[in-house]
C-alpha cells in the first residue's frame, strides 16, 4: 500500500482538501498521518522529521541523517533535506519553508505533532495562523480503500484465530498477564507484525473495569473474564473483545450477555449508508436500556479504526456524520457491574454497499472454559 503511486495519489488528495481549507501548508510528524501519506513512519522521537506538504508544488521532508536512506528507500515524491546530529533542525526548517507557498494561507499541524517541533514550525512561519491537519486528514482516512480493508481483514483473521487457539486451553489457574501473553504469542506466530495495543485481560471484579488492561490477578473458576485486543497488519488495526467464563455462568451473566448480544447485533443492522454514527450508538444503547442496563453501558458504542486503533469516525451520541462506504469502525457495547462483573463484545465492521462487513467473526457466544 506504500509506493510512490499512492503517495502521489494521497499527496494530491490532501492538496485538494487544503484548498478547499484554504491551507497554505500541513506539516506532518512521524504519525499515521506520515505513514498513510508516504509509506514510512516510526514512533516520534526527539530528533526532527517532517514532512512538509504545500498546496501547489513539491512536498518537501526535513530529515535527520541516520533516516535519511529508510525515507529515501520508499521513494516519497518529495525532496528530501537532511540534517545531522550537532546541526539545528530549526535554521533547516527556516530555510525550506522559505521556499514554501508564501500566500499567507493558514498553516496545518498534524494533531499529534510534538509541542517541541510545533514551536519550531511557527518560528518558521512567522506570522501565519494554525490549524489541525486532521480537517484534511480524518475524511480521507475515514474512507479506507481495498488494500487498507485487506489489512484491516487480515489483522480480523489473526486476532480470531488467537482466540479460538487460547480459548480452547485451560485458562483457570492463568494470571491476567500470562493469559493476555498467550495471546499476543498467538498472534505473532499467526502472521502479525505487531500488537496493536496492550492486551486487555480483565478477569472477575476487574471484568467490570471497562479499561482495566492485565495484571497480576489469578483467573479462578466461575470468573467472567473479557478479552480485549488486536494486532498489526501492513500498520492496519485489528480490536475484538470476547467474554468468556471459566466454568458454568450465572444466569445473571447469561442475562446480561444476552442483552450485550443483541445490543451489539442492533448496532450491527443499523449500519447502512447515509446513517449518522449516533444512530448506530443509539440502537445499542435502547436494546441495553430496554433491558435494564441503560445505566451500565457507560462508554460510546465504538470508534474508527485503521493505522490507529482510535480514529474518525466516532460512534457517539451527538456525532452527526453520515456512514460512508469504506469506513471502518468498532462496534462494542458493554455493561458492567462494579465488584462483580463485565461483559463486551466488540468486532470492527466497514461500512459496504449492502450493510456492515465484520472484520473479525468468531461466535459472540459466552464461551464456556476450563
Ligand atoms: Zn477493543
Ligand atoms: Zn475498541
Amino acid at each position: 500500500m506504500s509506493g510512490a503511486g499512492t503517495a502521489g495519489a494521497r499527496l494530491d488528495a490532501v492538496r485538494r482538501g487544503m484548498d478547499a481549507a484554504g491551507a497554505a501548508v500541513a506539516v506532518f510528524g512521524l504519525s499515521s498521518n506520515m505513514r498513510y501519506l508516504i509509506g514510512f513512519s516510526d514512533e516520534p522521537g526527539e530528533r526532527m522529521l517532517l514532512l512538509l506538504v504545500p498546496r501547489s508544488g513539491d512536498a518537501e521532508i526535513v530529515v535527520p541523517e541516520l533516516y535519511a536512506d529508510q525515507v529515501e528507500s520508499t521513494s516519497p515524491p518529495a525532496a528530501i533535506h537532511v540534517w545531522t546530529d550537532g546541526e539545528d533542525p530549526g535554521a533547516l526548517l527556516k530555510e525550506v519553508a522559505g521556499g514554501l507557498d508564501r500566500d499567507g494561507g493558514r498553516i496545518l499541524l498534524d494533531d499529534s505533532l510534538w509541542s517541541a517541533f510545533a514551536l519550531l514550525v511557527q518560528d518558521a512561519f512567522p506570522g501565519r495562523s494554525f490549524g489541525l491537519a486532521s480537517t484534511v486528514m480524518a475524511p480521507l482516512r475515514a474512507r479506507k480503500d481495498e488494500s487498507e480493508i485487506a489489512a484491516l481483514k487480515r489483522a480480523g483473521g489473526i486476532a480470531d484465530r488467537a482466540y479460538l487457539e487460547v480459548t480452547g486451553e485451560p485458562v483457570s489457574g492463568l494470571t491476567e498477564t500470562q493469559l493476555a501473553g498467550r495471546l499476543e504469542a498467538a498472534m505473532v506466530e499467526g502472521g502479525a507484525d505487531a500488537i496493536a495495543f496492550e492486551t486487555l485481560v480483565a478477569s472477575g471484579p476487574n471484568s467490570a473495569l471497562p479499561h482495566y488492561r492485565a495484571g497480576s490477578r489469578t483467573i479462578r473458576p466461575g470468573d467472567v473474564v473479557i478479552l480485549d485486543y488486536g494486532c498489526r497488519v501492513d500498520g492496519y488495526c485489528s480490536d475484538i473483545s470476547r467474554t468468556i467464563v471459566c466454568g458454568p455462568p450465572s444466569d445473571e451473566v447469561m442475562r446480561v450477555h444476552a442483552a450485550v448480544r443483541s445490543a451489539h447485533l442492533a448496532a450491527r443492522d443499523r449500519v447502512v449508508l447515509g446513517v449518522r454514527a449516533e444512530e448506530v450508538d443509539a440502537a445499542a444503547r435502547d436494546v441495553l436500556t430496554d433491558a435494564g442496563y441503560g445505566d451500565r453501558f457507560v462508554h460510546r458504542t465504538g470508534h474508527g479504526v485503521g493505522l490507529d486503533v482510535h480514529e474518525p469516525p466516532y460512534i457517539v451520541g451527538g456525532n452527526e456524520q453520515r456512514l460512508e462506504r469504506g469506513m471502518a469502525f468498532s462496534i462494542e457495547p458493554g455493561a458492567y457491574f462494579a465488584g462483580e462483573f463485565g461483559v463486551r463484545i466488540e468486532d470492527v465492521v466497514v461500512v459496504g454497499g449492502s450493510g456492515a462487513v465484520p472484520m473479525t467473526e468468531v461466535p459472540h457466544e459466552l464461551k464456556e472454559v476450563r
